[in-house]
Formats: C-alpha cells, sequence, structure tokens
C-alpha cells in the first residue's frame, strides 16, 4: 500500500514538473500527445538539414568560434557569423532529418492535433524556411495555433509568427512562445516540444511551467552522430569553392580535399 502510494505521488510530482525525455526517433512524439496537446517542433537538426556541411549548425559554430578568434569580440563574431550562416541558408537546398518525419506529422494534422514550429532562426529567413519545409511535404500552418501573422518585441529583438512557425530571432524561446500564447488567447494545458538542443527545451520548460502548463521535452539525438562527424576541412573547401549557384556537395569538397 505504501509502494502503491509513493507511486501515485511520484506520477503526480512527474505530471506538476514534466520532464525531458531522450530519443532518437521522431515518431516518439506520438506517445505523449493527446487530441488537447500543442506539440512544438524545432526546425533545424530536427525536421530539416542542409544536404551539405554547409549551412548546417555544426558549421554555424565553426564559424562563430573562428570569427572570435580573429575579433575577440562575441557579439561582432557573432553577427558575422550569424550573416554568413543566414546567406548560406538562403541558397542551400535542405533535406528531411528523419525518413518518415513529414508522415508523421501530416498524420497528427490529419488528426487536428495543435501543431507549430519554435526555432531561433532570425526574421530574414522566415519565407526561405517555410519554402523549404514545403520542399519536404511538411506545412506547419495547417493546425497551427493561429493562421494570422504576428510581429512583436521579445528581449531585445523583433520576432515573427508566420505560417504556424516563431522565429524567435536568436531571443529565448520559452518567452517569445508565451507573449505569442497570450496575443492569441490560447493558453493549452499540455505542451510537448522535440528539440535537439537540451537548453531550448529547459527554457520553454521554465516558461510554460510558470504558466502552469503541463510540459513534456524530447530531447532529439537523431542528429547527434552527424554533428560529432563535423568535417571542417571539407567545410573550408565547401566555404571557399562554392559559388551562389552551385555549392558544393560533401562527396566534391571531398574529391577536392584528396587532390590537394
Ligand atoms: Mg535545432
Amino acid at each position: 500500500m505504501k509502494g502503491y502510494f509513493l507511486l501515485i505521488c511520484f506520477s503526480l510530482a512527474s505530471y506538476l514538473n514534466g520532464e525531458i525525455i531522450e530519443t532518437k526517433n521522431f515518431k516518439e512524439i506520438t506517445h505523449h500527445i493527446h487530441p488537447e496537446t500543442l506539440v512544438i517542433l524545432d526546425i533545424d537538426d530536427t525536421l530539416l538539414v542542409p544536404v551539405q556541411t554547409l549551412g548546417t549548425d555544426a558549421w554555424f559554430l565553426s564559424r562563430l568560434d573562428h570569427h572570435f578568434q580573429l575579433k575577440k569580440d562575441h557579439f561582432l563574431a557573432l553577427d558575422q557569423a550569424l550573416a554568413e550562416w543566414e546567406a548560406i541558408r538562403h541558397i542551400t537546398n535542405v533535406k528531411i532529418v528523419e525518413e518518415g518525419t513529414e508522415e508523421i506529422i501530416n498524420d497528427m494534422q490529419k488528426e487536428n492535433i495543435v501543431i507549430m514550429g519554435l526555432t531561433t532562426q532570425g526574421l530574414a529567413l522566415a519565407t526561405r524556411t517555410v519554402v523549404q519545409l514545403k520542399s519536404l511535404s511538411i506545412d506547419l500552418s495547417k493546425t497551427a495555433p493561429s493562421d494570422q501573422d504576428s510581429y512583436f518585441i521579445n528581449g531585445q529583438n523583433g520576432v515573427l509568427y508566420r505560417q504556424g512557425i516563431l522565429f524567435t530571432s536568436g531571443t529565448s524561446k520559452g518567452e517569445a512562445l508565451i507573449k505569442l500564447l497570450d496575443m492569441i488567447n490560447y493558453h493549452p494545458k499540455d505542451v510537448v516540444f522535440i528539440n535537439d538542443k537540451k537548453n531550448n527545451l529547459q527554457d520553454v520548460e521554465k516558461s510554460v511551467e510558470l504558466r502552469n502548463m503541463h510540459f513534456i521535452g524530447l530531447r532529439y539525438s537523431y542528429s547527434d552522430q552527424r554533428v560529432a562527424n563535423f568535417n571542417q576541412e571539407i567545410a573550408e573547401i565547401q566555404w571557399t569553392h562554392s559559388t551562389f549557384d552551385h555549392l558544393l556537395s560533401d562527396e566534391e569538397a571531398s574529391v577536392l580535399l584528396n587532390r590537394d
């Protein structure tokens, strides 16, 4: 009886406090939703990734480090690395992170589950990212919590909600999400958020629990191996030898690398 009581207490505590679960497969999300759940999807390294190393999140971090070594100023380095990353993101093709993700999203949308995207991408990429997701048969406007575009200030930056995706421009995902939900007067009891970065999950967890919403975070590890295998030399060759109408593939860069 005592054990049963403790189990109930533990379950209740975990319900109130939410939890972050590690998962390698996107399908895990379907085990944590019900008709009233708000499902939130990260974009980069969760739904899509550039077809080559150039333009990936891992490449962005390497550019950030490169510029910091040169400038010794975090803000100048961040500005420069972001400008380069956005330039490549505008012209790159993308691929789905995990095969079948688009079908899982489409199936949830057919069940009228409320789904939205949440990314730290800046406003300049908003339209491009919507188009890139559509090239992968993902349309996050279908069952989004609002069909109206919204622009508002979060922290130091303007953020944009467009076509079912909230672009937070490097500001807190949790704070931007709560502002949006307040603006559209939508307050779900349960939130499920899938993201490859744990700090983003913790940020949103903190914000939604302050509003007494139950939170489940899925720390999505599918991209971990690819990120760990980031090849600086391949990225350098792609950065140096690509043109506006042809970004070198990893295979093409590898041929050049081995020739030099
Ligand atoms: Mg991500």
